[in-house]
């Protein structure tokens, strides 16, 4: 079985990006997981929860319902801080995904761009950052060694990819985007699904319109930049994020 692992930052990451992407890969039998670095306790806005242990509460199970409307096998959501991710201990954050990565085992995995996506926001810098390492170091006998002692091996997935995009928001902070080298077409229904697991995180709710007009903009296509890969290629412009990946 074909695995796929996302790597996000916030609660509601999952929906925008990659939902899409999610929903198609489960339709065609691929067993999907996403892991979601913090449970969001800085949002603006804060669904009448009165401390950010109430809104994390909440969010975690705001995600679990999103997860649920993309079919998602396992959806995780760890403990790091909201809005403070460039101040976590980077080595302990990229031990922690090595450490799912090896039990997962994924075949290909998704993350945000360094740059932060379009909405620049640093946490979601530090998510690719921590994933982009772990992608290179889950493969390692001689990083995280001490993980190998519990019968955990190395493990190469052998795709990465950044989600990325065609345009920019002028009112936010100036990004720099990775080049598309996959377009995925996930149709209206996978769309509207999307929109739907959006909508799940309901403490998020001032967001919907806003958001529902992004990704509206956005279509029936999600793109993505292949970051790196196993095998050594020129860059390809694929249609599906499992080209030439082999099951094991
Ligand atoms: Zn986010």
């Amino acid at each position: 079985m074909l695995r796929l692992l996302c790597v996000t930052a916030h609660p509601d990451d999952e929906a925008g990006g990659f939902g899409g992407s999610l929903l198609l890969a489960a339709s065609r039998g691929i067993e999907t997981y996403v892991i979601c670095l913090t449970p969001g306790q800085a949002a603006t806005h804060r669904g009448g929860a009165r401390s950010d242990e109430e809104l994390a509460a909440m969010r975690r199970q705001e995600f679990q319902a999103s997860c649920r409307v993309l079919k998602v096998a396992c959806g995780e959501v760890l403990d790091f801080p909201d809005a403070g991710l460039d101040r976590v201990n980077f080595y302990a954050a990229v031990g922690e995904l090595v450490d799912r990565i090896r039990k997962i085992r994924p075949h290909v995995m998704l993350s945000i761009g360094p740059e932060g996506a379009v909405t620049a926001h640093p946490d979601h810098s530090m998510a690719s950052l921590f994933a982009t390492l772990a992608f290179h170091w889950a493969g390692r006998s001689n990083r995280f060694a001490e993980q190998l002692q519990n019968g955990l091996a190395p493990h190469r997935t052998q795709k990465l990819y950044y989600a990325t995009a065609l345009f920019t928001l002028p009112d936010r902070q100036p990004v720099s985007l990775a080049p598309v080298s996959a377009t995925i077409e996930i149709g209206a229904e996978f769309l509207e699904a999307k929109i739907n697991a959006f909508k799940q995180h309901t403490s998020q709710s001032p967001l919907f319109p806003r958001f529902e007009a992004m990704v509206r903009k956005r279509g029936t296509r999600e793109l993505f930049h292949l970051a790196a890969s196993t095998s050594p290629r020129e860059m390809p412009e694929e249609t599906d994020l499992f080209e030439e990946v082999e099951e094991d």
